[in-house]
C-alpha cells in the first residue's frame, strides 16, 4: 500500500444533520405535527422503497422524475420462493401513501382520510443550494370515497389554509401562495393537444430541454425558467381557456373558500406541476428573493389527484396533497432569523456541575441525574480540570450556572453556585436540594 487512505466522504447530494442545527429540524417537525394535530391528520409512515413500477404508473413514465432522476435497483431473487424485482428509492411519497390506502382498502372504512408523513425522498438531480439527492418532505394526503367529501372544494381550501398557519406558526416570512387549475384528464388532454400545436412552429427557437419537453410532455414546457423562451411560453394557450364546467366551477369555489378565510394568493396560469397525477386545483409556495433558496425558490407544491387511486388499480379515492421540501424550509428559516436564538436555546444548558477532583466525579453524576430528572439541562465536567476550564466550558455551553462539587459540599449535602453572566461573583450556598433548583430555574427564566 502507497500512502495513507483518504478518508471516505458522504456520497454526493446527501449530507450529515449536525447539531446545533438538528434542533431546529426537531422544532419545526414538532411544531407540524401539532398543527397537523389540530386539523385532524393521523400519521403514516410507508417504506423507503417500493416497487418501480408504482412510480411508472403513479407519477409518469414522462416526467423528468421517473425518466432520469430515480434510484432503481434490480432487486435479485435469494429463495425460489421470491422473484426478481425492480425497486427503487421513493422519489415522492404520494403514490406510496395512495398504494397503502388501496392496499389497506382505507376506502372502506368510508370517512376522509387525512394522512400526513415526513420522510427522506431520493432523486437523482444536480445537486445545489436547496437541491439534494436525499432530501426530507413534510407532507400530507386527503383522500377517500366521493361521498366521504374528498372532491369537495373546501377541502382543498381548508389544506392551503392550513398551510397558511403552519408557515406562520414556524414564522415563514413573506411566503406567496400560486394557484392554479389544470383540469380533470381529459382537459389536461385536450391542452396538451393544443399545446403541442401552438408548440410546433416556434419549439426550434428554445432550448434542448424544451424541444424535448415539447414532444413528450408539453405541460412541463410552463415549468421552464429558460429566460430565452419565456417570451413563447407566454404567448401559449392557456389551461383556464380549457377547463369544462365542472372544473371551473371547483376552481371558483376554491377561490370563494380562501377569500372567506382570508387566506391570500395569486392565480398563475403557468403552475401545472411535472407529475401526470395532477387534476384540478395545483398550488406551489414560494418566498421572496434573499431568503436563502436562491434559484430553488419553490418551498412546497400539491394539487389535487382526482384519478390516482383508479391509475394504480384501486378503487375511485379522489384526493389532495401537498409536500414540503423541509431542506428548504430550514434554510429560509435560518436566513429570515434576526440572531441566533434557536441555536442558543438548543444548546443551553441550565446548570453545569465541575466535580473538585476526580473523586467527586460519581458523585457529579449523581447530581445531574437528580438534576435532569427535575427537567433541567444540566452536563459536568471532568474533576481533573483546572477551574479556569471549567469556566471555559461552561460558558461554551452557555450554562445558566455552575455548580461545584468538592468534599466538602458531598460531606455536608450542600450546593454551591455561581451564576454566570452575572455581576455578583458570589457563590451562593445552599444545604437544600429543592432550593438550588429553584435558583437554577428562577436563573435560567431570568436569562442571566
Ligand atoms: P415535488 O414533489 O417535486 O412537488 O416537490 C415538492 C417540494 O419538495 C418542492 O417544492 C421542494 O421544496 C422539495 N424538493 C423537491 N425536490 C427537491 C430536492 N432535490 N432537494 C430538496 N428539496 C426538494
Amino acid at each position: 500500500m502507497s500512502g495513507p487512505t483518504s478518508p471516505l466522504k458522504a456520497v454526493r447530494g446527501t449530507r450529515d444533520l449536525l447539531p446545533p442545527e438538528t434542533a431546529l429540524w426537531s422544532r419545526v417537525e414538532s411544531v407540524a405535527r401539532d398543527v397537523f394535530a389540530r386539523y385532524g391528520f393521523g400519521e403514516i409512515r410507508t417504506p423507503i422503497f417500493e416497487a418501480t413500477e408504482l412510480f411508472a404508473r403513479g407519477v409518469g413514465e414522462e416526467t423528468d422524475i421517473v425518466s432520469k432522476e430515480m434510484y432503481t435497483w434490480e432487486d435479485r431473487a435469494r429463495a425460489q420462493s421470491e422473484k426478481a424485482q425492480s425497486l427503487t428509492l421513493r422519489p415522492e411519497n404520494t403514490a406510496g401513501v395512495v398504494r397503502a390506502y388501496i392496499e389497506h382498502k382505507l376506502g372502506e372504512r368510508g370517512d376522509l382520510q387525512k394522512l400526513f408523513y415526513i420522510g427522506p425522498q431520493f432523486r437523482r438531480e444536480r445537486p445545489q443550494r436547496g437541491r439534494y439527492r436525499q432530501f426530507w418532505q413534510i407532507g400530507v394526503e386527503v383522500l377517500g370515497p366521493v361521498s366521504s367529501g374528498a372532491e369537495s372544494p373546501v377541502r382543498d381550501a381548508e389544506v392551503l389554509e392550513m398551510l397558511a398557519t403552519l408557515l406562520d406558526e414556524l414564522g415563514v416570512k413573506g411566503w406567496q401562495l400560486a394557484l392554479n387549475s389544470v383540469g380533470s384528464a381529459e382537459d389536461r388532454k385536450r391542452y396538451s393537444v393544443a399545446l403541442r400545436e401552438a408548440l410546433a412552429p416556434v419549439k426550434d427557437r428554445m432550448c434542448e430541454d424544451n424541444q424535448r419537453r415539447a414532444e413528450t410532455n408539453p405541460l412541463r414546457v410552463l415549468d421552464s425558467k429558460d429566460p430565452g423562451d419565456q417570451e413563447i411560453i407566454d404567448a401559449l394557450p392557456k389551461i383556464a381557456d380549457f377547463l369544462d364546467d365542472s372544473s371551473r366551477e371547483h376552481f371558483a369555489a376554491v377561490r370563494a373558500a380562501l377569500d372567506a378565510c382570508g387566506v391570500a394568493y395569486t392565480v398563475n396560469p403557468r403552475l401545472v406541476r411535472g407529475l401526470d397525477y395532477y387534476t384540478r386545483t395545483t398550488f406551489e409556495f414560494t418566498v421572496p428573493d434573499g431568503s436563502g433558496l436562491g434559484t430553488q425558490n419553490a418551498l412546497l407544491g400539491g394539487g389535487r389527484y382526482d384519478g390516482l387511486s383508479e391509475m394504480l388499480g384501486g378503487p375511485k379515492a379522489p384526493g389532495i396533497g401537498f409536500a414540503i421540501g423541509e431542506d428548504r424550509l430550514i434554510l429560509v428559516l435560518q436566513e429570515q432569523a434576526e440572531t441566533d436564538v434557536e441555536r442558543e436555546v438548543a444548546l443551553r444548558l441550565d446548570a453545569y456541575i465541575a466535580p473538585i477532583g476526580a473523586a467527586q466525579e460519581p458523585n457529579a453524576l449523581r447530581l445531574a441525574r437528580d438534576l435532569r430528572a427535575r427537567g433541567l439541562r444540566v452536563d459536568l465536567g471532568e474533576g481533573t480540570w483546572k477551574a479556569r476550564k471549567h469556566f471555559d466550558v461552561a460558558e461554551r455551553r452557555h450554562a445558566r450556572c455552575i455548580l461545584f462539587l468538592g468534599e466538602n459540599e458531598v460531606r455536608d449535602g450542600t450546593y454551591s453556585l455561581k451564576r454566570l453572566n452575572s455581576s455578583s461573583p458570589l457563590v451562593q450556598n445552599f444545604d437544600n436540594f429543592d432550593l438550588v433548583v429553584q435558583e437554577i430555574k428562577r436563573a435560567s427564566a431570568s436569562g442571566s
